[in-house]
């Protein structure tokens, strides 16, 4: 696994120091287990999880210096794109929120078996950390993959950045239809898309498409709303 991770990441032009490989292959194979009891993931296959989600995870990277900064991952579920950003950029301070506790169980063995210190993790909704001093505008960064269609992630994830912060969506091909709907969010969550940069899997015909929204005036109180509803009823 870690000469095929290595190979990848190589195309991928993203750089690993060599004392990271091993951690990314406690994971996987964690992953693999725990995925037995737990459902996790219903990608297991070696390449594609190297693929899919390591790589998918840290390519972003390409586009950004997470350097000494803080990342608040909303929906992190198995820990992506959390852990691998984590594992990549050691000087950044991450924060991994779910609302699903035995996920963020399996994400507390990971920390311990891979010795990642540079991870929090929040058990709860979104909605209500968004509210709550301690992490609201407090973060130079939120990502967040495969959470919620656009508006309602907006909401979900802006409250978390400091103004000038960016929120970076991890969206699939079809972002110029997302897009169209959350003109009205970004206007309401003052915010505005600051750039689309587009990546593509190595060996594989997957495109992604992050979406960066910079924050240029703090949150409006009202938001976010209560838990449950930025989904119920999207901006
Ligand atoms: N980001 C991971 C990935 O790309 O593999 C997990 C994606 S999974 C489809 C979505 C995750 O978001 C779930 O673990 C779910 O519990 C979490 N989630 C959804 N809505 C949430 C909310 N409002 N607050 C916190 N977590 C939420």
């Amino acid at each position: 696994m870690i000469d095929y991770f290595k190979e990848s990441a190589e195309k991928s032009g993203l750089i690993l120091s060599e004392e990271m490989f091993p951690k990314f292959e406690i994971f996987y194979e964690e992953l693999l287990e725990t995925n037995k009891t737990l459902n996790l993931t219903a990608i297991t296959e070696m390449k594609e999880v190297v693929l899919k989600h390591f790589i998918d995870s840290m390519a972003v990277t390409r586009f950004y210096d997470f350097s000494k900064k803080s990342v608040m991952d909303v929906g992190t579920g198995a820990g992506f794109p959390g852990i691998p950003l984590a594992i990549l950029c050691p000087s950044a301070r991450f924060v991994l929120l779910d609302s699903l506790k035995k996920r963020l169980n399996f994400i507390d063995k990971i920390l311990e078996k891979c010795e990642i210190n540079n991870v929090e993790l929040l058990h709860g909704r979104a909605e209500d950390f968004g509210r709550d001093e301690k992490y609201r505008e407090k973060f130079d960064f939120c990502v967040s993959r495969a959470v919620a269609a656009m508006p309602v992630l907006l909401e979900l994830c802006t409250p978390f950045v400091k103004v000038g912060g960016t929120f970076l969506s991890y969206k699939s091909e079809r972002l110029e239809e997302e897009l169209k709907t959350a003109g009205l969010a970004m206007k309401l969550l003052n915010c505005k898309l600051s750039a689309e940069h587009e990546y593509q899997l190595p060996d594989m015909d997957f495109f992604r498409v992050y979406a960066a929204f910079e924050k240029e005036k703090i949150t409006p109180k009202k938001y976010p709303r209560q838990a449950g509803k930025p989904k119920r009823e999207p901006l």
